[in-house]
């Protein structure tokens, strides 16, 4: 069996903080693994599929987020109609003498 190991774009090392470095890969007990090539770093991710009947059990923590109840209120535009005496005078060229 060979484990194939992916590089992960754009992951980033917890440890030595070097970016493309991580592989991810499956190891023979199905378990998720995360390794840097650079210092050794190796990481298990929690199994997906094999699951401990029994065992610790991850807490669901779901951060409850309050959504913001933005209340839109409807504004009516006013319309100020305009004076017509301040229009331009429109009988310029009409005024010849
Ligand atoms: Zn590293």
């Amino acid at each position: 069996m060979s484990v194939v190991k992916r590089f992960i774009a754009g992951a980033v090392c917890p440890r030595c903080g070097a970016m493309d470095r991580i592989v991810s890969y499956v190891d023979e007990h199905a378990r998720q693994i995360r390794e840097c090539v650079d210092c050794g770093f190796h990481e298990k991710l929690r199994d997906a599929d094999t699951q401990l009947p029994g065992g610790p059990e991850e807490p669901e923590t779901r951060v409850t987020r309050k959504k913001p109840v933005a209340e839109v209120k409807a504004q009516p535009i006013k319309f100020f109609p305009r004076m017509p005496g301040k229009s331009k005078n429109e009988d310029e060229s009409g005024n010849k003498p």
